[in-house]
């Protein structure tokens, strides 16, 4: 059999391919480079024609941009008054930012177990955990495949709870046909390089209601505002009111002239990313004894952000960790997404217990993220489902 590369044997590739990666073209740098020569580097045009952008293509009334994902969902938790003592459901299998916002705002993440099939928060286990301090729902849409939405309005309907949507991943997906964005009352998107577009940092929130884009905008500019309905008092054109605390979490004009190039090109890079995937599935379709591929609920069209396989460990003679070192060796960029949040040691000292939510921590033990993204060529496809077939016949039983 082949030496694998850890066992001094030739990697697959000679070069490293990571899992995720960003595509800029000569017409974001363009773009870039003219606003650079122009009159506003930060908040200017280009803010507002981006957060239009994006808002018309979910099919929403407004958005907020602000300067990176994580505070877009602690904006959208300042929004949705989340305060001491308050207690948001959220789930475990998410980047740490989508319950750390609870906890910027003095609220409580309360860990909802994920669905073991899609790996979306388990809308039949949301109730159980609600009491009459529940504020708030944080589901994610985890590596682009879109949530339960009904279930979830209709929970949160019965309860008066607000749903921010964490779609980071999303962006580009849908929901029963609808883009997703739109669906919840507040949404928040990342533009982090490897997500669906990006704006180096940069992150927006997208909502409906007019009363909480006023409170989204607020919280991004210190809490400051011009707005004469919202004043106390007037005292000449120069003046404005502090009325809240709010934070700097502007984003740069730069930025958003390069996040409005990047939105032409969004539904072609859903398109290759989801032909990607469509050649992984089928390619893996051999090893189905060894590793389970995505799984995609009959309401949700993915973006695929992340593809993650899980591998069935009983029928390896090694574990997670020797495999992911062996495609490392590969020189295959995999990666775990992600750790169960409240695994953290600043979780655990918060009180949270393993075994809260088994499903999540058996799904981390499994997982492995394989590279995806648009930029990808046939032979980089090629490359991975070569490597993870190399890595099976070696170590597989
Ligand atoms: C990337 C990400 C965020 C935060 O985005 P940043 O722009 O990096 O701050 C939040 N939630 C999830 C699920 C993410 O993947």
């Amino acid at each position: 059999m082949e030496q694998l590369a850890i066992n001094g044997g030739i990697p697959v590739r000679n070069t490293y391919l990571s899992y995720g990666k960003q595509s800029i073209d000569d017409k974001d740098i363009e773009i870039v480079t003219k606003v650079l020569k122009g009159d506003y580097l930060t908040t200017g045009p280009n803010v507002k024609a981006f957060e239009e952008k994006v808002a018309k293509y979910v099919g929403a009334k407004y958005a907020v941009a602000v300067c990176n994902g994580t505070a877009a969902l602690h904006t959208a938790c300042f929004a949705a008054g989340i305060k001491e003592g308050d207690e948001v459901i959220v789930t475990p299998m998410t980047f740490a930012a989508s319950s750390n916002c609870v906890l910027y705002c003095g609220g409580k993440p309360i860990f909802v177990d994920i669905d073991p099939k899609t790996y979306n928060i388990d809308p039949d286990k949301i109730e159980e955990k609600i009491t009459d301090r529940t504020k708030a729902i944080i589901p994610v849409d985890f590596t682009g495949q879109s949530v339960h939405m009904d279930k979830i309005r209709c929970i949160a309907e019965k309860h008066n709870l607000i749903i921010i949507e964490d779609a980071a991943h999303a962006l580009g997906s849908e929901y029963k046909g609808n883009k997703i964005g739109s669906l919840a009352h507040m949404a928040e998107f990342s533009f982090h390089p490897v997500k669906p577009i990006t704006t180096a940092e940069g992150g927006m929130i997208i909502t409906n209601d007019e009363k909480l884009y006023e409170r989204l905008s607020l919280f991004r500019t210190h809490g400051i505002t011009r707005n004469k309905a919202l004043m106390s008092h007037e005292e000449g054109p120069w003046y404005y009111e502090q009325i809240d605390l709010g934070y700097n979490y502007r984003i740069t004009d730069i930025q958003c002239a390069l996040g409005s190039s990047q939105m032409n090109k969004l539904d072609s890079f859903v398109k290759r990313r989801r032909e990607i995937v469509q050649i992984y599935n089928e390619d893996f379709k051999e090893l189905s004894d060894y590793i389970t591929t995505p799984y995609e609920a009959e309401y949700s069209n993915s973006g695929w952000h992340i593809y993650i396989v899980k591998f069935n460990l009983d029928k390896f003679k090694v574990g997670r960790k020797e495999i992911f070192e062996a495609l490392q060796a590969e020189n295959i960029g995999v990666n775990v997404h992600y750790i169960p949040v409240y695994f953290h040691p600043y979780y655990q000292k918060l009180g949270y217990k393993k075994g809260l939510c088994p499903e999540a921590e058996k799904l981390y033990e499994q997982m492995l993220t394989l590279p995806l993204f648009p930029k990808m060529s046939n032979n980089d496809v090629e490359d991975v489902i070569n490597s993870v077939k190399k890595v099976v016949m070696y170590y597989g039983k």
